[in-house]
């Protein structure tokens, strides 16, 4: 599969890559690691006319302690995150998370703000334009019915990103800058649910930072991923679990899902089950029922869509009940 032309350009610096952003009257798409947006340019998915790489912006690459917290430039690779002495050490969630990102090779050349931006994912879209011409086009891309649910007019394709549950169990805010101003958001906020426009990034904005606030570092977690193939593979339901301590006892309790929702999300109502700082067997097989109940799996991806929600469940309670007993 070959690429289509484009007019590539590379900014030496922020200043510049937002000033083109801006200027450029064309389809434009932004490439950090390229390991996900050139196969989806292969495939056809995008065909730009312009792409605007990002990796010579040095200011984008850094992982800094700041008074806030920790900010992570949007370049940052995985790599990188993944063996951070400062991160496994403040926020070991995430960087096991990174850890289980698609293969070495991908965690080199893919970043965090990639990993974040990520296409959701499909069956039915994420496939040849040969491929894709064949099943008859959907909602996604260059049709107008979804193959999933036929009867609706909402895209359900899977969020399948690996960090994004790590970084909403840490509260992390995000930095957006654009030629004419910088917003911050929380995370939890920037996905909108929908598989077809997932995220809420104006055409001329780049996300810039992750930033990791002070009062979850020190939260102890574990990711767990369901995939195929273990050496590497997008996540088909994914757990990330995130617990403060205070005195040996559960203090707060964060638990995040992937893979199994159009957009990364957080499980609520687990603090009320916590029994004298713990979860019991059956304070953790509740908070394994409102998890499962959270994911609304569907046949966008690979096992089916019971067996997904069911590994949810299962998940949830085994990484509560670990932690209960640390
Ligand atoms: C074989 C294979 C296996 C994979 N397995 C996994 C897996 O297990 N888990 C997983 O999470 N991912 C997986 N991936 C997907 C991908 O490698 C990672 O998600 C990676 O982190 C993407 O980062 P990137 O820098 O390469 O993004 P790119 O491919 O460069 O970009 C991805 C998307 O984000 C946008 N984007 C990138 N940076 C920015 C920015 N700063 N501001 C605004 N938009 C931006 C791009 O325009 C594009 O739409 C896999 C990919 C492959 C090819
Ligand atoms: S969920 Fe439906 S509309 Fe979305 S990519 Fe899949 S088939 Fe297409």
């Amino acid at each position: 599969m070959s690429l289509s032309e484009f007019q590539l350009a590379r900014p030496r610096n922020l200043r510049d890559a937002l000033a083109q952003l801006s200027d450029c009257r064309g389809d434009i798409r932004v490439l950090a690691g390229g390991t996900d947006l050139l196969p989806s340019m292969r495939q056809k998915l995008f065909e730009p006319e312009h792409v605007l790489d990002l990796r010579q912006i040095k200011e984008l690459k850094c992982i800094s302690e700041t008074e806030q917290g920790i900010e992570i430039g949007a370049l940052t690779t995985l790599h990188e995150i993944e063996h951070s002495p400062v991160l496994k050490k403040n926020y070991p969630v995430l960087t096991e998370a990174a850890r289980t990102v698609a293969s070495p090779l991908i965690r080199h050349m893919g970043t965090i703000g990639g990993n974040i931006c990520l296409d959701t994912r499909c069956l039915w879209y994420n496939q040849s334009l040969t491929g894709r011409r064949a099943c008859g086009f959907c909602i996604k891309k260059d049709g107008d019915l979804c193959h999933i649910a036929p009867g609706g007019s909402k895209c359900w394709a899977a969020f399948s990103a690996d960090t994004p549950p790590a970084l909403l169990c840490l509260n992390a805010e995000i930095e957006i800058a654009s030629a004419a101003k910088t917003r911050r958001v929380l995370l939890r906020d920037f996905y909108t649910g929908e598989g077809d426009n997932y995220r809420r990034l104006s055409p001329g904005e780049l996300l810039t930072k992750i930033i990791l606030p002070r009062s979850t570092a020190g939260y102890r977690g574990t990711y767990h991923k369901l995939r195929v193939r273990g050496s590497i593979d997008y996540p088909l339901a994914g757990v990330a679990l995130a617990v403060k301590r205070l005195n040996g006892h559960i203090d707060d309790i964060q638990i995040a899902l992937t893979a199994v929702n159009p957009a990364p999300v957080l499980v609520a109502g687990l603090s009320a089950l916590l029994k004298n700082g713990k979860f019991d067997d059956s304070a953790a097989e509740h908070a394994g029922e409102l998890a499962a109940r959270t994911a609304k799996p569907l046949t966008t991806s690979a096992l089916t869509p019971e067996y997904r929600r069911e590994m949810i469940r299962v998940f949830t309670k085994r990484a509560l009940l670990a932690a209960s007993r640390t």
